[in-house]
């Protein structure tokens, strides 16, 4: 059995970080376990190629959470990344860090280390921000962010133009001074090319004599000593493997299968472990527990004027934008569907946003079975406003059916579970009307397909919004950090608590969800967990 200082366990947004900063100085020999294959596809590597990625089971675990009675009773598609770079391989690259807040509130939650001010010195190391470095953004870092504001669609400007109608600021950098307003998303791209996680941190690491990266290797246990881990078993080309950790098991695997995997290892709520059989070797409640996610409805227009439908429907728009994006590396197949967005809050007594927004010049209100059909929009001029929440109350949970690695766990999202999170959306959606009422808008629209102009009272918009949302895949908490066992899953500094040589990093360890996407947040867990890892180990 082979063993290595460290042995990681997936290789997506947090875990290519890792790979990246415990091997640079050459002292630590690093093992990464990717139960996904490489990123050198063409899908992947394209930024609109997610509309294809997106049930793509060679990249994708394709997750479907338990039927929601907030959903209208809809089993909802959870989209994970399974490949080299995991979910930042086949996510939208939307760049947003989060607020300051959020970061305050889980320092203020105990702990140290965590807040804002803490950590934007890595926000801003670890980016190469286009559009220039200043009191918040970096430059000369190994992650690309693109700076989108003229390559956006024409249709943007009225969509920002209305938003100041409606009472917002226009914001020109969402990971700025402030959160609040209507702008243009940044994005994770370098030259028309995604910058996943892999492209940024792993695939350099990877050229370093100590690091090894095996892939389709799905960890199937963690070993331990007592109540040390001390390595892990995986499976491999129908072989079972085993390899020792001289120093530490770090999980890495998100928000789904890292409380998976220390549940299958004997590490979750003793009742459930001993109900399938599995050894107990430290109970803990929380393993799985407290999932938060984000959830979100498009609100689709039909337009008087051209959008992104009219060039990518037809073949001859496809061979135009094919042609464009090949030649030139530009174009809409170079960027993401969410070209601007926002944060509002949906009552002004609020000391800050609680809901996100995204503005896509395109629609796709035909279904197409098998595919996100951001390839094939609808025939007619449309685009639509989205919305997420930000902060929801709602707290589901991920738990495993079997002792078999292979059986997926169960995800119980009880979405709009709380009144909290019903009244909020409900504001939320009637903004967005508000926003499409605007003249900038309301003179392009000729008329709203979804929900469509029937849908007026409360209790329709409601129904509407149940029956329509889904995951906006920010799933986070599952292995939540706190100073307190009884309430968390590890300790300030990753640990997990009750257990030696054993961490976790990546979404699943935020005490609580972020104002915002969540993969530069994940990619920030890495670092900070990183330099909490080498700190150890001087
Ligand atoms: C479709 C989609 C769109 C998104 N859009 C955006 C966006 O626009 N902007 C944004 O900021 N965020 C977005 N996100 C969210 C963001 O990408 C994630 O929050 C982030 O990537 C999570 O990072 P992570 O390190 O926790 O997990 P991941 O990046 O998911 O990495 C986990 C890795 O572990 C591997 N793994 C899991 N189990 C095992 C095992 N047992 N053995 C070995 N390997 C294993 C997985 O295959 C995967 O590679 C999106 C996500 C999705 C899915």
């Amino acid at each position: 059995m082979q063993t290595y200082d460290f042995i990681i366990v997936g290789s997506g947004s947090a875990g290519s970080v890792l790979a990246d900063k415990l091997s640079a100085s050459g002292r630590f020999s690093v093992l990464v376990l990717e139960a996904g294959g490489t990123d050198r596809r063409f899908y992947v590597q394209m930024p609109l190629g997610y509309g294809k990625t997106f049930f793509d089971p060679a990249v994708n675990w394709n997750y479907k959470a338990e039927p929601d009675p907030g959903l209208g009773g809809n089993a909802d598609h959870w989209p994970r990344g399974k490949l080299l770079g995991g979910s930042s391989s086949i996510n939208a690259m939307v760049w947003i860090r989060g607020a300051r807040e959020d970061f305050d509130d889980w320092r203020a939650a105990g702990n140290p280390g965590w807040g804002y001010d803490d950590l934007l010195p890595a926000f801003k190391a670890l980016e190469d921000n286009e559009a220039g470095a200043d009191t918040w953004r970096g430059v000369g870092g190994p992650l690309h962010v693109t700076d989108c504001s003229n390559t956006v669609h024409p249709l943007t400007k009225r969509y920002l133009a209305a938003g100041k109608q409606a009472g917002l600021p226009l914001n020109p950098d969402f990971n700025g001074a402030a959160q609040e307003g209507v702008g243009i998303y940044q994005i994770s791209t370098r030259n028309g090319r995604r910058m996943s996680a892999a492209r940024a941190f792993l695939r350099p690491a990877m050229k370093r004599a100590n690091v090894r990266v095996e892939t389709n290797a799905l960890a199937s246990r963690i070993l331990f000593e007592g109540k040390r881990a001390v390595g892990v078993e995986y499976l491999q080309n129908g072989r079972t493997n085993t390899a020792r950790a001289g120093r530490e098991v770090i999980l890495s695997a998100g928000s789904i299968n890292s409380p998976q995997l220390l549940q299958l290892s004997g590490i979750g709520p003793s009742a459930l472990l001993k109900g399938l059989g599995i050894p107990v070797v430290h109970a803990s409640e929380n393993v799985g527990a407290n999932l938060q996610d984000h959830v979100g409805i498009n609100y689709t227009f039909k337009g008087k004027l051209p959008t992104l439908n009219q060039i990518l429907r037809p073949w001859w728009g496809k061979l135009l934008v094919g042609m464009q994006y090949i030649l030139t590396r530009s174009g809409p197949l170079s960027l993401s569907m969410n070209h601007a967005g926002g944060f509002f809050r949906t009552d002004p007594a609020f000391s800050r946003p609680n809901m996100q927004l995204y503005f896509q010049a395109f629609s796709t209100v035909i279904p197409k079975g098998g595919e996100r059909p951001i390839l094939t929009p609808d025939p007619w001029p449309g685009f639509s406003i989205g919305l997420s929440n930000c902060r929801p109350s709602s707290r589901g949970e991920i738990m495993i059916r079997s002792r078999n690695p292979l059986d997926y766990p169960k995800i119980v999202a009880n979405a709009y579970s709380t009144n909290a999170d019903v009244d909020e959306m409900l504001a939320a959606v009637k903004f967005v009307r508000k926003i499409a009422a605007m003249p900038a808008m309301a003179e392009i629209i000729a008329e709203e397909v979804l929900p469509g102009p029937s849908i007026q009272s409360d209790a329709d918009l409601i129904t509407d919004f149940r029956k329509r949302s889904g995951t906006v895949y920010h799933p986070v908490s599952t292995c939540r950090m706190g100073p307190d066992p009884a309430r968390a899953v590890v300790d300030p500094r990753l640990k997990v608590h009750g257990i030696e040589g054993l961490r976790v990093i990546d979404a699943s360890i935020f005490p609580d969800n972020i104002t915002g996407n969540t993969n530069a947040a994940s990619i920030v867990t890495g670092w900070k967990g990183a330099e909490l890892v080498l700190e150890d180990h001087k």
